[in-house]
């Protein structure tokens, strides 16, 4: 079987000179029934790590039979992946506006009306006895359309917001799609997946050894951009008397580190992703993957930071993925304002311990941290994924 591969260019913004900034997307159709899965990087602009695990799994794709269609769009951001401050890149926030890429998505569900030009009450009565196959296929169009409509009626009325200009593109591209993965990273971080609490069950399918379960509900992000219309779906079938699955997916990815990409570990996500993706019956044979040595979920109320209690130098004493006990010692400040002739080593390089047992999933990028700063954000109550 011969896949084909279409390369399409899409502009996504338009500089104060007028020149475009577009993205591309990969779209490799297999002209066979199957899944469709949409897959993104660097939405975040120093979140880079995605970028080499879609080439792996591109180049696994063009040489392998799998069914249905999948999109690739990398660095998804170009305004966010070019915005850089001397060595550093800024590509979380939007620098004119300040807010963050992945926070201005739009809910969908939460459109009135004449904004989305769509009603879920006339849908269901209309699908109320239709197979799930057909409701399915129509869904997605409507999805598609109430993106178009919403798009439409901003950027005729009062303008699109730059932010939103971007993400709507985005969220058009994945409106077709069974399974979308959002690839970004942690600051220095470990590798850990956000699922909504109906993915409860089958988050494990990625292979990635931490788990944060989130809300089925909107925050501003693409996973739940992308899984409100089928959540809101089946509860609307189910007041009217009938279940329907939610059967589409939708996972933030985190590889890692910012700023960095690195090909040997690479290989091992892009085999994780594409194991789940064979699972998920697109890929006709499966891959060698690595599977973690374990895996742990935690519920997005255990995800916890420690905040920096005073202003100076902070030294880490665990990386992402450790393991650590309740009293614990987690680093050690360096707070030289706080030297006087007693010299006391107390006050100057006072500890921080930690108040409970967990792991370490993310910290800061830098060791010079303000009153207030995130120094680590970790799980804690997490189980074993069995
Ligand atoms: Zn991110």
């Amino acid at each position: 079987m011969k896949s084909i591969l279409e390369i399409q260019t899409i502009e996504v913004h338009k500089l104060p000179s007028g020149e475009s900034l577009n993205v591309k997307a990969y779209i490799f159709d297999s002209g066979l029934e199957g899944p469709t899965t949409y897959i993104q990087s660097s939405v975040h602009g120093a979140e880079l790590q995605g970028n080499i695990v879609i080439y792996e799994m591109m180049k696994h794709i063009k040489n392998h039979d799998f069914k249905g269609k999948i999109t690739f769009v990398p660095l998804a951001n170009p305004f966010a992946t070019n915005n850089r401050l001397g060595g550093h890149t800024q590509g979380r926030f939007n620098p004119i506006t300040g807010h963050n890429w992945n926070r201005n998505y739009t809910d969908l569900m939460g459109l009135k009306e004449d904004q989305k030009n769509f009603s879920m009450k006339n849908f269901v009565t209309k699908f109320i006895d239709s197979p799930w196959e057909e409701i399915k296929k129509e869904y997605k169009i409507a999805i598609e359309k109430m993106i178009q409509s919403f798009e439409n009626k901003m950027t005729y009325e009062r303008g699109p917001q730059h932010n939103k200009f971007l993400n709507l593109k985005l969220q058009s591209m994945a409106s077709d799609a069974d399974f979308v993965l959002d690839l970004h990273t942690g600051p220095i971080a470990t590798r850990y997946i956000y699922s909504a609490e109906y993915e409860r069950d089958r988050v494990k399918d990625l292979s990635f050894p931490f788990n944060l379960s989130i809300p089925n509900k909107f925050a501003g992000a693409m996973d739940e951009a992308c899984f409100m219309p089928w959540v809101e779906l089946s509860k609307s079938f189910k007041s009217q008397g009938r279940e329907i699955p939610i059967e589409f997916e939708s996972y933030t990815v985190e590889l890692g580190s910012e700023e960095l990409i690195n090909t040997q570990q690479g290989v091992i996500d892009s085999s994780r992703l594409l194991h789940f993706l064979y699972l998920r019956g697109q890929l006709v044979d499966d891959v060698r993957y690595s599977p973690p040595s374990g895996q742990y979920l935690s519920l997005l109320d255990d995800y916890k930071t420690y905040y920096s209690s005073d202003g100076g130098l902070f030294e880490y004493h665990l990386a992402p993925g450790d393991t650590f006990k309740k009293g614990d010692i987690l680093g050690e400040y360096l707070l030289l304002q706080h030297i006087d002739e007693d010299f006391n080593e107390d006050k100057v390089r006072p500890k921080l311990v930690a108040v409970k047992d967990g792991i370490v999933i993310n910290h800061c990028t830098t060791c010079s941290i303000g009153l207030g700063n995130e120094l680590y954000q970790v799980m804690e109550n997490y189980q074993e994924l069995t």
